[in-house]
């Protein structure tokens, strides 16, 4: 369910995206508030009417959350951090970051920057509703304002917590950061509490799951379940940066890769260099070492059986593109992103219009897990 995004439009320069999972989430608020919150609330009113606050209140969450996402991306902006866009997914939203913040300053106004929108959210619901109900505005419309008040300071208390990736514990880990001026530690600490409290959110889920409320305890496991994975990722993923921002691919690549020429038929391509060196991807290399493109499992897998023998590596190749190959001088966090992106462990490394050689997810790994060895 996730990963199937929908682009909404655009808000300050910002991409404002959907998760289709988000979807789900938003029939399942407005028919919880319409079959349940309302009515028990507000008695006597008409089911229309229900469908009509559900939907309305539903929408509101929704534009409540681009909000708050809308001002952390705002402050981002302001310190100088770029923010890819806003993704709204089945727990809220996700500011998309690149990079670390700059500083602990920056994380804090950054992190805080949230919470704040969305308790002055509540603060303006609250009064409008206080107003529409003394001057005798209907219950159906101060009854979803009266709603978006209490979703909103919900929302910052819950993003409070300070177990980090959810506000809260970025606020934390900003202060951690600035009093021993110790990123990694200050988010091995936070990420700590984040991945704990995802395991209470988990245990009392179970429990409330065995004591009768389905619904409820599943809602706890999951949010639980998810805190604690991203707790976990951020931690792995700052140490990742940490190791290979800066360091040039040139230094992980095998610099003499096994290169197939352009003679070669697919039959000899598959039995001499696939089912020999098991690589997904070959470069085809020319004559004094010109880069021709490359093969990879998918060409040759376009190629019918009867015509192994007649056609070329040289034939079937594709050119070199920013999507399998990346420049000998660019960074590894680039090479990582790239594959990642692309879902592939190997890229090509060029020097102009020559192979410099291969880089590999397995040696980046390697290099990482060593440099984390030796330098604790
Ligand atoms: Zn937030």
């Amino acid at each position: 369910m996730f990963g199937k995004r929908i682009d909404l439009f655009k808000l300050f320069g910002f991409e404002v995206r959907i998760d289709l999972s988000w979807v789900v989430l938003a029939i399942l608020v407005a028919w919880s508030l319409s079959a349940g919150l309302f009515p028990f609330r507000y008695e006597g009113l008409s089911t229309r009417t229900y469908w009509i606050m559900g939907i309305v209140g539903a929408i509101g969450l929704f534009l409540s959350i681009i909000v708050h996402e809308m001002s952390h991306s705002l402050v981002a902006r302001v310190f100088g951090m770029p923010i890819k866009g806003i993704t709204l997914f089945i727990f809220g939203g996700v500011a998309e970051m690149k990079k670390e913040p700059p500083t602990p300053k920056a994380e804090f106004a950054m992190a805080a920057a949230g919470p704040v929108s969305s308790i002055l959210l509540a603060l303006v619901f609250y009064v409008v509703f206080l107003a529409a109900r003394a001057t005798g505005w209907p219950e159906a419309f101060y009854g979803v304002i009266q709603y978006l008040a209490w979703i909103n300071g919900i929302l910052a208390l819950f993003n409070l917590i300070p177990a980090f990736p959810l506000d809260g514990g970025r606020i934390l880990r900003s202060i951690l950061w600035g009093w021993k001026k110790n990123l990694r530690w200050a988010t091995r600490v936070a990420a700590g509490i984040g991945s704990g409290f995802g395991l209470f959110l988990i245990f009392m889920g179970i429990l409330q799951f065995f004591g009768g409320n389905f619904i409820g305890g599943m809602w706890w496991f999951f949010i639980g379940m998810f805190v604690r994975g991203a707790a976990n990722t951020s931690y792995r993923q700052l140490l990742v940066r940490k190791a290979l921002e800066g360091e040039p691919v040139g230094r992980f690549m095998k610099q003499d890769p096994v290169t197939v020429s352009p003679a070669t038929t697919v039959e000899a391509l598959v039995e001499d260099f696939i089912y020999r060196h098991q690589f997904k991807l070959f470069p085809v290399v020319e004559e004094g070492n010109r880069l021709r493109g490359c093969v990879t499992m998918k060409q040759v897998k376009d190629i019918p059986r009867e015509q192994w023998r007649s056609r070329t590596a040289g034939e079937i190749a594709v050119g070199c593109s920013p999507e399998n190959s990346i420049d000998l001088q660019a960074d590894a966090m680039e090479a990582l992103a790239l594959m990642t992106r692309t879902a592939s462990s190997r890229l090509m490394v060029t020097e102009g219009n020559r192979l410099a050689g291969i880089i590999s997810l397995k040696d980046m790994m390697k290099f990482f897990e060593l440099k984390v060895e030796l330098e604790p």
